[in-house]
């Protein structure tokens, strides 16, 4: 028997299949999507690689597969589906499995993972009631072993490091509390089950209302005839969108088949996983994110592995996990751009949600509050299923939203990020003991630094990019490839001393909040402040539970925690999401802008603040009013007037490297190529430099082609890049990107 094996590599040219010899005492083991060792190139070096298919007769075939790893995550379905993304997301198939596969790859690795882990637990050591006497009587008074004490009653036997990231407290802390006696720490093999010790209530289903039962009814039919549909919910926060979702995975348990949900990586949180666990109990669920060591990661792939039926909760990737007998696939939120990637392989979770749930006869359920508005158009054209709920199953209040125009701010001499309006608001909310969430789209201090003798603007020296001041380390940052430099004493052209820090990020806005209310305790939550595992927990649990009076906060804020208390939202600056020089601009502008105004008044109504300069742009409006369907008419006429998705789709191909007319070169020669092959409806623009046109050292140039995507566009641009003359030149990556995230 010969096998053809594709060898784990990114190397463009080694996309392709080399025969061996499958030895006979292997032939029993070996399957297509058998991960195997194998002897490669000159030598005595060994690939591992992976089967892609068996066969009988080899002309080619000269050396023996070596070993053949006992893991059986691929399969056959897995091994095509690896093929398709190749072709569609320009990359090499191996890109495309290492997705597939449990988390850690090389040998080691598996060697590794193998072992027992050992580790410390910590437990209540004294009946909690007791604890609580010793509190009363003052015995115990510090603040932080409270803290810690409370913690552990509902969440006893808590990994010790786990305790001290999400209290917030030192080791120290944890060491004099065991030498007190009020706990102790054990050494146990660790389990790595996530929710060891956690209290859940079993929650029981709610009498559905009669907008969510002809959803609830539709889908279901879709599930018992074992037939692929597409639906989409649309429906605002709070109309009960996650309890179809509860009770339509239900019907999917009881068939003894398994559910993928995908959320948005960022509103992966307890609180929601707690919803499916009350739901389902910890033995359906598993739950995969970036957050999880290799080793957590594994234990949950073990788990939906050998399980018949499981509920996977994951970000975008794990629309990959092993689940058998897939019965639904559920992607919540799912205008977020998150489930595009943006690195290799480019693919976009909701195609290939949709090539599953086809594959296995079953639904795919897209929900969201403000539908992509290629989705919505899809639904609209009678290609998706559309259910709306147009209540709200609580008693929620919709917020009262204002637009202040900051243009108006400058005129009566209010030089303050924060508009005399949103100052009265933030006042009357701490006179009131409510909580306020400021929103604003910038980390750092200041965005811009100049010289104002001669214009010169403080610049990474890797990339064309312009540097961020951080006050807190008084350094200079690049936020592309992390570049730090001291500030500016006088400006490195003209030595003069009048350099001038313009623009405003989170930093300086906390700065500022401090000045107007030096009373108000605040927090801030972006990229600097949550780089630590379940940092960005840490702070929302302190917002909450400490009763902070303002969170301060860029995109993060947005998503995930109810806040029963928060009453008011201020947007500092909407401008920021609309100026990007993207075709999504607007639509991400009303998403965002939505969604921040959900966070405002959960149970009375709350007010909202959105600070713009552009009060008359359609995306401000429309947010005012919280109207989707009358941002979907005005954005969908204009895409289709422009010819942007849905009506087309933006194909990028990105060349990147160190020798500039080397970039030249292939870009030119990758034009030609597919101009050549051009039909009428492909537009193909010449190569030029990608807006921010160096990046860690490297310089980024790009082909822009718009068409709508088919497989003969996928052919014809697949032969352009594959080019042999493009190998040669291995200093300069091609990468292909359709319809992405950002434009820049
Ligand atoms: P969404 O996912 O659209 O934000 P949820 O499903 O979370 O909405 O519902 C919001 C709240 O209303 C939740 O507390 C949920 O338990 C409750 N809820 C949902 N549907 C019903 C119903 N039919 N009857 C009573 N309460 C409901
Ligand atoms: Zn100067
Ligand atoms: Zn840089």
């Amino acid at each position: 028997m010969f096998a053809e094996v594709i060898i784990n590599s990114n190397a463009r040219a080694l996309n392709k299949t080399f025969d061996y010899i499958v030895p006979v005492n292997l032939e029993k083991d070996i399957k297509i999507g058998s991960r195997v060792f194998v002897p490669f190139g000159n030598g005595s070096k060994i690939d591992d690689g992976f089967v892609i298919n068996l066969k009988s007769n080899s002309e080619f075939a000269k050396k023996e597969i070596k070993k053949i790893e006992p893991d059986d995550s691929l399969n056959e379905f897995k091994i095509n589906l690896a093929k398709l993304m190749a072709r569609k997301y320009f990359c090499n198939i191996s890109d495309c499995i290492k997705l597939m596969l449990p988390p850690g790859t090389s040998n080691k690795d598996i060697i590794n993972r193998m072992k027992d882990k050992k580790g410390n637990f910590v437990y209540l050591n004294i009946e909690y009631k007791e604890l609580q006497e010793l509190i009363k009587l003052k015995k115990i008074k510090s603040e932080k072993h409270i803290r810690v004490i409370n913690f552990l009653e509902n969440n006893n036997g808590i990994y010790k490091s786990d305790l001290e990231v999400l209290t917030d407290v030192s080791s120290s802390i944890i060491k004099t509390l065991e030498k007190n006696g009020y706990i102790k720490i054990v050494e146990e093999k660790i389990e790595r089950n996530p929710f060891i010790g956690k209290n859940i209530k079993r929650d029981d289903e709610k009498e559905l209302t009669d907008e969510q039962k002809s959803c609830f009814e539709s889908i279901k039919t879709s599930i018992q005839t074992e037939s692929f549909s597409s639906n989409l919910i649309y429906g605002i926060t709070g109309s009960g969108k996650t309890e179809i979702y509860l009770q339509l995975i239900k019907e999917v348990l009881d068939k003894d088949k398994s559910a993928i949900v995908l959320v948005p990586e960022i509103s992966l949180t307890p609180q929601m996983v707690d919803r499916f666990l009350a739901r389902f109990g910890e033995e359906n669920i598993a739950v995969l994110h970036s957050k999880l060591s290799n080793g957590e990661r594994y234990d949950e792939w073990k788990k939906i592995k050998s399980n018949r039926k499981t509920v996977v909760i994951g970000a975008r990737s794990a629309i990959f996990s092993p689940v058998n007998n897939l019965g639904i696939i559920i992607i919540d939120e799912e205008h977020d751009s998150s489930y595009k990637s943006d690195t290799t392989p480019r693919y976009n979770a909701k195609d290939i949600g949709k090539y599953m749930a086809e594959k296995n006869n079953c639904p795919l359920v897209l929900g969201s509050a403000t539908p992509d508005i290629g989705t919505m158009y899809l639904a609209k054209n009678k290609k998706i299923n559309l259910y709306s709920l147009t209540k709200r199953a609580n008693n929620m209040k919709l917020p009262n939203v204002q637009v202040v125009d900051m243009r108006n701010e400058l005129v009566i001499g209010n030089k303050s990020m924060i508009s005399l309006k949103l100052q009265d608001k933030i006042q009357k909310n701490l006179h009131k003991q409510k909580q306020t969430i400021l929103f604003l789209n910038r980390r750092g201090y200041s965005t811009f630094i100049m010289c104002r003798e001669c214009g010169f603007v403080a610049k990474c020296k890797n990339c064309n990019i312009s540097l961020t001041y951080h006050r807190n380390i008084n350094k200079l940052k690049c936020h592309y490839c992390g570049f730090e430099t001291s500030v500016l004493k006088e400006c490195p052209e003209c030595k003069s001393n009048k350099i001038k820090y313009f623009g405003t990020g989170t930093q300086k806005l906390e700065e500022e909040v401090h000045k107007l209310f030096p009373k108000a305790s605040t927090i801030r939550m972006d990229i600097d402040t949550v780089s630590k595992k379940n940092s960005h927990e840490v702070i929302l649990n302190k917002f909450k539970n400490e009763k902070i009076d303002i969170l301060i906060g860029t995109q993060m804020v947005v998503k995930g925690h109810h806040f029963p208390n928060v009453t008011l939202v201020g947007v500092i600056t909407a401008d920021g999401l609309l100026n990007l020089e993207d075709y999504r601009s607007a639509e991400k502008t009303f998403q965002t802008l939505v969604q921040v105004a959900g966070r405002s008044g959960r149970e009375e109504a709350g007010d909202v603040i959105i600070q713009t300069y552009n009060p008359d742009h359609y995306a401000i409006i429309d947010s005012k009013k919280q109207d989707y369907d009358l941002f979907y008419n005005e954005e969908i006429a204009l895409r289709k007037m422009l010819n942007y998705p849905p009506f087309c789709d933006i194909i990028i191909i990105n060349f990147m490297g160190t020798n500039l007319n080397e970039i030249n070169n292939i870009s030119n020669l990758v034009y030609k190529k597919i101009y050549s092959n051009k039909q009428n409806k492909l537009i193909i623009f010449k190569p030029v430099p990608s807006p921010i046109d160096r990046i860690n050292n490297k310089y980024r140039w790009r082909i822009i082609i718009k068409c709508k995507l088919s497989s003969k566009i996928l052919d014809i641009i697949n032969n352009g890049i594959t080019d042999d003359i493009i190998y040669k030149n291995n200093n300069t990556r091609i990468t292909v990107d359709i319809n992405p995230n950002s434009m820049s």
